[in-house]
């Protein structure tokens, strides 16, 4: 470490966890505050992104027989 190279560390919240963490070269992980964080978080989106994925899809099914049936409604009357 020379003594011009004393910028000021940026801290960041870790989006997981929301504890102080320095952006340094040495955190590999950031912004995360650890490996565990940055997994959490991820395992997170992956997740909600199927657990969405999955009900969106059953709500076009749903969606789809409502209007079919609409459908069948208007023609009838
Ligand atoms: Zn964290």
């Amino acid at each position: 470490m020379s003594p011009h190279d004393t910028a000021r560390p940026l801290e960041v919240a870790c989006p997981q966890c929301r504890k102080k963490v320095l952006w340094s070269e040495e955190n590999a992980y950031r912004p995360f505050c650890s490996k565990r964080c940055r997994l959490l978080d991820l395992g997170a989106w992956a997740d909600e992104s199927h657990r969405i994925a999955g009900e969106s899809a059953m709500d076009e099914t749903d969606l789809d027989a409502l209007l079919a049936r609409a459908d069948r409604d208007g023609d009838a009357s």
